[in-house]
Parts: structure tokens; C-alpha cells; sequence
């Protein structure tokens, strides 16, 4: 295409270079592209051959990238998937499911799966690889036999892991699926509750030759004679040559916590020694009531003295790091290969998201394209809901442990258990932190219901005021003044632990309070950063005395103005001289008590009237020993204010 832009010289345009070299190879790209889908939609046999599946996808999509502008990965993003590839890979989806063969099949896929996987694209033509099942011990009319299709499907399966959530018994179902994972000559492990793992248990897994057994301690962890009767069990097996790996599996609570140091003193055999730690998750109010997240800090010192008692006996502890650099390509894989099996029949990405009663609509979901695409380009995410399996989380984070906060509003109830252990936190620094983190993700979350207590507080004691100055809501307000009392304030004083800044302002004069004093001796100033806003008439040397005495922070006098007339016109008031003698009163005596508190700051509200004695009003200032000025603008909501 010739170039539309007037160069003297042609040799130096760039869109005749480009223009020349780029759109010869465009209709070949296209053309090679659609032979291959071609192909791929006549002969199946192709795509379902491993490396014939290999070149042609591979193909495919670099014919499709190098025709796209833009690349195929901001196609899907902001477009949805271009109709081309979804036909391919609608292709390579019929190819896989028509290997009957399982070698075959787990071969053919798995190329199809990395290909994917390394594109990060979400829609997948591959099928799930890595089967959690959950067997739970609920009841029958909700728990689904497998159908055909879901054990078929077990061919492309390259691990199968059955999840003995409640029951240890040997269901039909379990029988079903290891029939078929040994037909398959799949591998498959099991997690099994340790307060039922007996003699006839762990016979019945035996006889299907699983590769490990996770044995979860959580349950009995909570009663020190279910937990040792639990590993006295386990010993009686660890002389067995032919026993397979066994690890173990401890959600950690306020209750679990000591096994750790527990297993730490056993004779645990060498094998034996992998554990796989999580921090329990707080789905009531009574797993609230158990939950590490509120001795944060205190759990971490103690989880990491555990772990290196455990680690200097020779184990493997396996808890979530979220810095891992390899933790993106896990979660990739898993995102791209892991299915969750409920008990109750349906199908999802990881035990905490949501999911489907069929398997392939749920694969093929735009949920399930959203993780996989989230995964591949912002690499790990650790507030995801998928909480047991990966362990990789941050785990100290409030979703982590916090979990009901994902499952939408949490219920009152929740958030009193909430409040209450964040009341009982003793350290006012360390209730803070917390009550910050539980406030910064409820923000982030748009969450309406709050658990977080409010960490600024504005209170107006009073709104009755001395003044009536013309710019403020003193002039258009009526009917009687009123003040809070102090039984009032004494039910927000609870709050002031975790409140940072307390600000008694408002459409009022503070001072006007007659106990304004008590209250301000009821507030914790070494905690609190306490403001005033005042308009100084009343600030009396005995006022001014006390204040400094508390060490309240900061004292904001309302002046505007440089000289007599102007406040008059502003404030409404002769008494400017008044407020000038009381600035330097606190002055003096904040000079005398040897306190720097409260800093001094002169309000002044800029309008037509002052807003050339600004630069006069900054020595003022400085001149009555006031510490800084704070400007501000004139808010106009009357005609007489414009
Ligand atoms: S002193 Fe403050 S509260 Fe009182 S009228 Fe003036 S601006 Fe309003």
C-alpha cells in the first residue's frame, strides 16, 4: 500500500518499509493458518498423535500471533477469544476426547496443556490432570455416584488424590474411581483424618497401592489423647518395608497449635518425616474464637521456632511461602491442570471458589478462563479463597485466615466474634495493627458491614457557638443548642484504642462545653493524636495551662484576618485583640512548662476580604509563637457568601 503522507523523500518514510516488508506475509500467514485448522477439523487423527498435536498447535498459534496486531493474549483479554482459535482448540478438545487409550491420552493432553499453560491463555481445548476428590461422610442422597463420563475422563488424569474429608470408610464411590485409576495406570494418594485411620483403613488403601498417604492431624490435634493414640497407630505400620510415603497434614489453630512441638519429640521414621502445614481458616464464629490470625505476631515466632526444631530433626516442613519464585509456575499448573471433585458432585478450580455439576461446563467456564488468565498474567495472587491445597498463600493475611469474609457479607454474629478477639488483644499497638488489617481489607472489599473499629473519630460537644460568623452554618441553624453529656463520650472511650486521631470539631465552639476538660482527661493523649479546633475567645490562662498539662497535640485557633476590621467583617466579632492575647498566653505558658505541646496552628479561611493579608498573617503567626497555618478556602452556600 503506498504511503498517503507528503515525503520529499521516500526513502526515509517508514510506512513504505513497513508496508513492504509486512503485508506480503499477512494472506500467507492466513492461508497456512486456515489449512492448518483445515486439518485439524478433518482429520482428528492428527491432533490426537502427540507430536503431530505439538507441531500443529504450536504452528497455530504462532500463525495466529503473527497475524494479529496486537497478539492473541490482548485479543482474549479485552475481545474474547478470537472464533479461529476457539475452533481449534474446540478441535484439539474433540481429538483428546476420542483417545481411548490412556498412555495416549495423558501424553497427548499434557502437550496440549503446557502449550496452553506457557500461552496463558484462559479458554483451553486440554483436560483436567490432577484429580482432588472429595469423599465426605454426608448424606447419601447428596452424594453423586460418578457417572461414565467423569470415570472416563479419569484416563487423562496424571494424579488422582482422594480427600477422605470426614469419613475414612471405603465408599463405593472410592472403590469406583481406584478401580478405574489402576485400569488407567494412574497414580493416587490419599488424605485421611488420623482420628479414624485403623488397622482396617489403612488395609483397605494398601490393597490399591496408593503412592502416599497424608494423614491429617488437625482433628485429633485438638485433644492430646486422640492426637497420641493417633501416632501410636501410625508407629505400629512404620516397620512395614513395604508401607508407602507417609506425611502429615496439621491445620493450625489456637487448640492445634502445641502438636507441633509434639511431633517435634517422637520417634518418627525417616520417610515418615514431611509435613504439611496450614493455618486454619475461620469459617464461624467459633473458629473465630480459635483463630492465630489475632496473635499474628506471637504465631509467627512460635510457628518458625517449630519449624526449626522440626527441620533440625530431619523434616520437610511444607508451609505457604508466598515470595517462592517458583510459586507462579505451581499456581499456573494448577490452574491449568487441577480439578476439585466435590462430594457433593460439583466441579471447581480449587476447594473454596465456586463451580458447576458438569465437569466440562465448569472447565470451560468464564470463571474458571478468569483464573487461569489472573494466574498467568499477575502471576500468584494469595487472597484467592483457594485455601487448603496450595498452602502458598500469605498466610498471616486476613482472607487467609479470616475466611467468611469471602463468602460475601459475614453475619453479625461473625463479626462480634470478630470485635471480640480484637478487643481482647492487651497490646494497644498490636490491636491496631490488626483492626487496620481487618479495616483495609473490608475497604478493598466495598464490605457495608464492618468488624473494624473507626481509627479517626470527629465529635462536636456542642453546637451552640459565641460567635456568628457570616461564612459558617452558625447563621443558618435554629432551634435549641444542644451538648452531649458526658455518659455520652464515657460510650465511645472503649473506641479510643484503636481510634489515631481524635478531632473535636463541628459546628460549635468546644469550649463552650462545660466538661470539656474531663472529657479531655478521659482520652488517652500518648495514644491518640487529640485536635481541637477552637475559635480561642475562651482560651483562659487556666484553660491554656491544662491543656498543656494533658499534652494535647494540636490546637487549631480560627483568626482570618491581620487587624480588627477584617475579623470583625469575617468572624463577626470585636474581640480580635482577645484571641491575639490568648495565642500568646499558650505561648508563654507552653514556653514555661518546657512542653513543644499543643502545636499551635492559625486557621485562616482565604476569601475576597483577607486574602491579601495572607503573607502578613504567616508572621503574625510566627509572631504570637504559633506553630503553623493552615489555609483554607471559603465554601459558598449562601448568596451573600459569593
Ligand atoms: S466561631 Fe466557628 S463555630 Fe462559631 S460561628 Fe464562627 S465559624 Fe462557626
Amino acid at each position: 500500500m503506498p504511503c498517503t503522507d507528503n515525503h520529499e523523500d521516500l526513502s526515509t518514510c517508514a510506512h513504505e518499509e513497513k508496508s513492504e516488508y509486512s503485508i506480503p506475509m499477512r494472506p500467507a500467514a492466513t492461508f497456512l493458518k486456515n489449512s492448518v485448522l483445515t486439518l485439524a477439523r478433518l482429520s482428528p487423527f492428527y491432533l490426537s498423535r502427540p507430536h503431530f498435536l505439538s507441531v500443529l498447535y504450536r504452528l497455530y498459534y504462532r500463525l495466529s500471533e503473527s497475524e494479529s496486531n496486537d497478539g492473541l493474549y490482548l485479543k482474549e483479554g479485552e475481545q474474547g477469544l478470537t472464533s479461529e482459535l476457539e475452533d481449534f482448540q474446540n478441535c484439539v478438545r474433540k481429538a483428546l476426547t476420542g483417545i481411548h487409550e490412556s498412555q495416549l491420552a495423558r501424553r497427548a493432553n499434557s502437550i496440549a496443556q503446557k502449550i496452553e499453560r506457557n500461552r496463558g491463555l484462559g479458554n483451553v481445548g486440554s483436560l483436567p490432570t490432577f484429580w482432588i476428590i472429595e469423599l465426605a461422610d454426608i448424606s447419601p442422597q447428596r452424594v453423586r455416584t460418578p457417572s461414565p463420563s467423569f470415570l472416563d475422563m479419569l484416563r487423562f488424569a496424571s494424579h488422582i488424590r482422594l480427600l477422605f474429608r470426614d469419613s475414612n470408610t471405603f465408599t463405593p464411590v472410592a472403590t469406583e474411581i481406584l478401580d478405574k485409576a489402576s485400569l488407567f495406570g494412574c497414580p493416587w494418594s490419599a488424605i485421611i483424618d488420623a482420628t479414624r485411620c485403623d488397622e482396617e483403613m489403612i488395609a483397605a488403601l494398601l490393597a490399591w497401592h496408593p503412592g502416599e498417604i497424608i494423614i491429617d492431624l488437625s482433628r485429633a490435634a485438638r485433644s492430646e489423647r486422640d492426637f497420641h493414640e493417633a501416632l501410636r497407630r501410625m508407629e505400629t505400620f512404620k516397620s512395614r518395608a513395604s508401607f508407602p510415603r507417609i506425611s502429615w497434614r496439621l491445620f493450625l489453630d489456637r487448640t492445634t497449635l502445641w502438636a507441633l512441638e509434639q511431633l517435634a519429640s517422637r520417634e518418627i521414621p525417616e520417610r515418615w518425616r514431611t509435613l504439611h502445614l496450614y493455618l486454619a481458616r475461620a469459617y464461624t464464629p467459633e473458629e473465630v474464637s480459635r483463630s492465630l490470625f489475632f496473635s499474628r505476631r506471637l504465631v509467627r515466632e512460635l510457628i518458625s521456632a517449630f519449624q526449626k526444631s522440626l527441620v533440625s530433626k530431619g523434616w520437610q516442613i511444607l508451609f505457604g511461602k508466598p515470595d517462592r519464585p517458583e510459586e507462579r509456575q505451581r499456581q499456573a499448573e494448577r490452574a491449568f491442570g487441577t480439578v476439585h471433585v466435590r462430594a457433593t458432585g460439583s466441579y471447581a478450580p480449587c476447594v473454596g471458589n465456586g463451580g458447576s455439576d458438569d465437569l466440562l461446563s465448569a472447565w470451560d467456564s468464564l470463571e474458571w478462563k478468569e483464573y487461569r488468565r489472573k494466574v498467568c498474567v499477575e502471576g500468584p495472587f494469595f487472597d484467592c479463597p483457594d485455601c487448603e491445597i496450595s498452602g502458598s498463600q500469605d498466610v498471616f493475611s486476613v482472607p487467609y485466615l479470616l475466611a467468611a469474609y469471602e463468602r460475601g457479607v459475614p453475619s453479625q454474629e461473625y463479626i462480634d466474634a470478630v470485635r471480640c478477639e480484637i478487643d481482647a488483644i492487651e497490646d494497644v499497638s498490636d490491636a491496631r495493627e490488626i483492626n487496620a488489617l481487618v479495616r483495609d481489607y473490608e475497604h478493598k472489599h466495598a464490605h457495608v458491614r464492618l468488624a473494624s473499629y473507626p481509627h479517626r473519630m470527629y465529635i462536636e460537644v456542642t453546637d451552640e457557638c459565641n460567635l456568628r460568623c457570616p461564612m459558617c452554618t452558625q447563621t443558618v441553624l435554629s432551634g435549641p443548642r444542644r451538648r452531649i453529656s458526658l455518659e455520652t463520650f464515657s460510650a465511645v472511650k472503649p473506641l479510643l484504642r484503636y481510634v489515631e486521631l481524635l478531632h473535636f470539631t463541628g459546628c460549635g465552639e468546644t469550649f463552650l462545653h462545660p466538661q470539656i476538660l474531663d472529657m479531655l482527661e478521659a482520652v488517652p493523649h500518648d495514644q491518640c493524636k487529640v485536635r481541637i479546633i477552637t475559635n480561642g475567645l475562651l482560651l483562659d490562662e487556666a484553660t491554656s495551662r491544662r491543656l498543656v498539662e494533658l499534652g494535647l497535640q494540636d490546637l487549631w485557633i480560627s483568626l482570618d484576618a491581620t487587624d480588627a476590621p477584617t475579623f470583625q467583617k469575617i468572624r463577626g466579632s470585636k474581640l480580635f485583640h482577645r484571641v491575639l492575647d490568648n495565642v500568646r498566653t499558650l505561648s508563654r505558658i507552653r514556653r514555661e512548662l518546657g512542653s513543644t505541646f499543643p502545636r499551635i496552628a492559625l486557621n485562616f479561611v482565604a476569601q475576597r476580604s483577607n486574602i491579601e493579608q495572607l503573607p502578613a498573617f504567616v508572621k503574625l503567626a510566627h509572631e504570637l509563637g504559633a506553630d503553623a497555618v493552615n489555609v483554607g478556602f471559603l465554601q459558598v452556600y449562601t448568596r451573600a457568601l459569593l
